[in-house]
């Protein structure tokens, strides 16, 4: 009886064809292509198909939902047509936050990119000569600039002289003068890849030393002894978690040995009783016994970052001027790029990987040379405010309590509670795991949500704002927030406490 009646319901739905004739849904096929309006009409008739099996609709909330079927249609459209992929707001004040898409671009970047691939480009074409080219010199010839023209940065970043920086380090200065005069770089796809690469290209089949203090897994599944494992290259561990000596590298020498690898330890530090051979003892052991030193540096500054107060991240000039061969680094970690692997080092060594067939694989396309050469000009040209990850770093305490007091007035609620109070900004992406930048920050609590709930509200804003919750309370931190940003958040949480 009671199925004899579903079977009567399921009687009064309409075939997609029948839906595709009405007025309502021509009009939709009309707009948005009929192929995709069939597969929404089959969805939404689908649903009301599974909600009558299962006893949801009656014969009385069925017309209801009949009558609704044209509106159903064109929300299930919007949902399929809509992006996926949103821009967002980063109110967590996580500088580099791997999960929201790490350094956003400079302007200069998506000009570049609009520029050059919306028609064609000189990608792989020497106009001089009408043939065939190479993709890497649109940036090969600034990394040349960044990494040996060691006065420029520093000056730019009012700094010391880069000669200053390392002292003591001054048994392997001559060598590395060498070193950096004939510094090679190449991109792939991201700093795995990089590694990967190196890896593969120098050390397959034979054995990499590596401290098992650096042994390490960065967020997304990145572990040293995975893809050492991948690039066939054999993975010997010396030293213990907390102490390395340079002489455990050495004994750790064979006739089997290709290459010494140091890990820069970005996500995490190790502290009290511990030792880490230098860069200075390495690179004198690689040099004695003709091995090459690479290093994984991560996040990879192109400027020194003390003046930034930031501490105990080497930037990629200090590492090649120490004498290390090869370093592999992130475009858009502490460089503020788009999404890259960077290679630099001993050209006779960066030329073996670009001969390797892995690199064709690895190789990136021309949307990341745009953007790429884009914010390397800013280097060149000492523009670091042009780079909104170095802009976020470099603003002050003070400026962010200023915006963020603003807003606590454009706020007016007697439900939401909202004060400023004292914090720390993290730059994130597995750089500089204990320097924190001093902020201020906007807490929030309100009477009648819960701080998850009021997170949640934030999130489901347009665009979504993205917050921290910390011991009940939401914290915004401002510092990520681009300042035209900062209506769009006044405005979401005038309308949550309303
Ligand atoms: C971030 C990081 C990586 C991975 O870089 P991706 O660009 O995310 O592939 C590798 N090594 C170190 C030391 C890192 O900090």
């Amino acid at each position: 009886m009671k199925s004899a009646a579903k079977s009567e319901l399921f009687r009064r739905l309409p075939s997609v064809d029948e839906l595709l004739r009405t007025a309502a849904v021509a009009e939709l096929a009309a707009s948005s292509g009929s192929a995709t309006v069939t597969d929404a009409a089959r969805a939404v008739v689908g649903r009301l198909r599974e909600e009558i099996a299962s006893g949801l609709l009656d014969e009385q909330s069925l017309d209801v939902a009949l009558a609704g079927v044209p509106g159903a249609i064109e929300q299930q459209l919007r949902r399929m047509l809509g992006y996926s992929l949103c821009a967002v707001i980063n109110a967590t004040g996580v500088i580099l936050h791997t999960n929201l898409g790490r350094a956003p671009l400079g302007a200069a970047a998506i000009e570049r990119v609009r520029e050059t691939s919306a028609v064609y480009s000189n990608l792989e074409f020497e106009l001089e000569t009408g043939e065939r080219g190479k993709r890497d010199v649109h940036v090969e010839r600034l990394f040349r600039r960044l990494l040996s023209d060691e006065g420029a940065v520093a000056r730019a970043a009012g700094l010391r002289p880069f000669d200053t920086l390392r002292a003591g380090s001054g048994g392997t200065a001559e060598a590395a003068v060498s070193t950096r005069a004939d510094v090679s770089t190449i991109v792939v796809n991201n700093n795995a890849a990089a590694v990967l690469l190196a890896l593969n290209t120098l050390a397959e089949g034979g054995e990499v030393i590596v401290s098992r203090g650096e042994l390490v897994e960065i967020g997304g599944s990145f572990r040293i002894p995975d893809v050492m494992a991948k690039s066939g290259a054999i993975l010997r561990e010396v030293g213990t978690t907390n102490r390395t000596r340079v002489a455990d590298y050495e004994r750790a020498i064979n006739e089997r040995t290709r290459l010494l690898l140091r890990v820069h330890r970005s996500n995490f530090e190790i502290t009290g009783f511990t030792e880490q051979a230098s860069i200075a003892e390495l690179v004198e052991l690689a040099r004695r016994r003709g091995l090459p030193l690479m290093e994984d540096l991560g996040s990879g500054a192109l400027v020194d970052l003390q003046s930034f107060g930031i501490s105990g991240e080497p930037s990629v000039l200090d590492s090649l001027r120490s004498g290390v061969d090869v370093v592999t680094y992130s475009g858009d970690k502490l460089l503020g790029g788009p999404q890259a692997g960077l290679i630099s080092g001993r050209r006779e060594l960066v030329s073996r990987m670009r001969a390797n067939s892995l690199f064709r694989a690895l190789r990136v396309d021309k949307l990341t040379y745009a953007a790429l050469e884009a914010t390397l000009l800013a280097y060149v040209k000492h523009n670091h405010d042009a780079i909104p990850t170095l802009r976020m770093m470099r603003l002050t305490k003070e400026e962010i309590g200023r915006r963020a007091q603003a807003m606590t007035g454009q706020v007016k609620s007697s439900k939401l509670k909202v004060e400023v109070i004292d914090g720390d900004s993290v730059i994130g992406g597995g750089a500089a795991p204990s320097s924190v930048l001093p902020t201020r920050l906007l807490a929030l609590s309100c009477e009648d949500l819960g701080a998850d709930e009021l997170a949640a509200r934030l999130r489901a804003s347009d665009p979504p704002i993205i917050t921290r919750v910390e011991e009940g309370r939401v914290l915004l931190d401002l510092r990520t927030v681009f300042p035209e940003q900062d209506g769009m958040i006044a405005a979401a949480l005038h309308r949550i406490a309303a």
